[in-house]
């Protein structure tokens, strides 16, 4: 009899953990107004969190929903979907990209499919079609059967020129920022100032430098986004901030990257000591992720401006 109930504590506690997948819910909060933001949970992507560990955003607008990144997966892109109907039962009208990276498109062929239309700047959506097949594979291999469904869409409408939108009254700005992925924009709301940055700010967490990320890219695109003055920051990953902390976090980051290691590369002095010197910064020490990126960051950096 013991036994029998410990069989059953077993499959049940099994069952329980199955129930626990997947079970992420995104959720929107208000940024200001009708701007929402939906902050994604820091950690890696996992079937828990259908690879939504990013940052997302919308505006409600009287002709519709503008969202901003569509989430990694037909599945997310469901989520991201409810978690908007919680807050309007206004239809999503525009989709618009900010990036290539799985979590900023995979989702676009959800919402093309309830009529949305799918906007991007030329190049975001050439690097989209260019990193499809590599993307899909590898959140197959982190999402298996929860990818079922996705079909990659690059977006099909593009600017060819950063340039502005316009829905419902709501003017939304598109600009190159081109740092963490190439084509790589952000959408920047005028009137609201809201910015929704895209993979170049990260907060609470160290960005990372991808080995076809530009530092050189992100510390112009920065000081570009800091001359805007912007209110309120939507990062890339994070949660919503302030530019103080967006400058402490990310803007800072970037000036020491290209500020010393870049210098130093320059100066063909030895990347191992240039590494060595700058292997502990107390000053971005408490972000997540600092002890498994910053060194690779550097040697990156490095890389980066030794080529130049
Ligand atoms: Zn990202």
């Amino acid at each position: 009899m013991l036994k029998r109930t410990a069989l059953i504590l077993v499959v049940a506690a099994g069952l329980l953990a199955l129930t626990a997948r997947a079970d992420y819910q995104p959720r929107a909060e208000k940024v200001v107004d009708n701007v929402y933001a939906i902050v994604g949970p820091l950690g890696q992507r996992s079937m828990d969190n259908d690879g939504l560990n990013a940052n997302f955003g919308f505006v409600v607008t009287p002709k519709g929903v503008i969202l901003i990144d569509s989430g990694a997966s037909r599945l997310g892109a469901a989520k991201i979907a409810a978690a908007i109907a919680r807050v309007t039962r206004q239809p999503v009208r525009w989709v618009i990209n900010t990036g290539s990276q799985d979590h900023r498109w995979l989702g676009n062929d959800y919402f093309a499919g309830r009529g949305a239309e799918v906007i991007a700047l030329a190049r975001t959506a050439a690097t989209q079609a260019e990193v499809a097949r590599q993307h899909m594979e590898s959140m197959k291999r982190l999402l298996g059967d929860r990818m079922q469904g996705t079909q990659p869409l690059p977006a099909p409408k593009t600017l060819a020129e950063a340039g502005a939108l316009e829905l419902g009254g709501e003017t939304l700005e598109l600009a190159y920022t081109d740092a963490h992925f190439p084509g790589d924009a952000w959408v920047w709301l005028p009137k609201q100032r809201v910015m929704f940055s895209g993979d170049l700010v990260f907060v609470d967490r160290l960005m990372g430098v991808l080995p076809w990320s530009s530092v050189h890219n992100g510390q112009q695109a920065f000081h570009a986004l800091a001359a805007l003055a912007p209110a309120r920051i939507v990062p890339g990953h994070g949660r919503v901030c302030d530019l103080a902390q967006a400058q402490r976090e990310t803007g800072d980051y970037y000036d020491f990257l290209a500020g010393k290691v870049g210098v130093a590369a320059r100066e063909m002095e030895p990347m191992d000591a240039t590494l060595d010197r700058y292997a502990d910064l107390p000053e971005f020490r408490h972000l997540q992720n600092y002890g498994d990126l910053h060194r690779a960051n550097m040697n990156r950096a490095f890389t980066e401006f030794e080529a130049q």
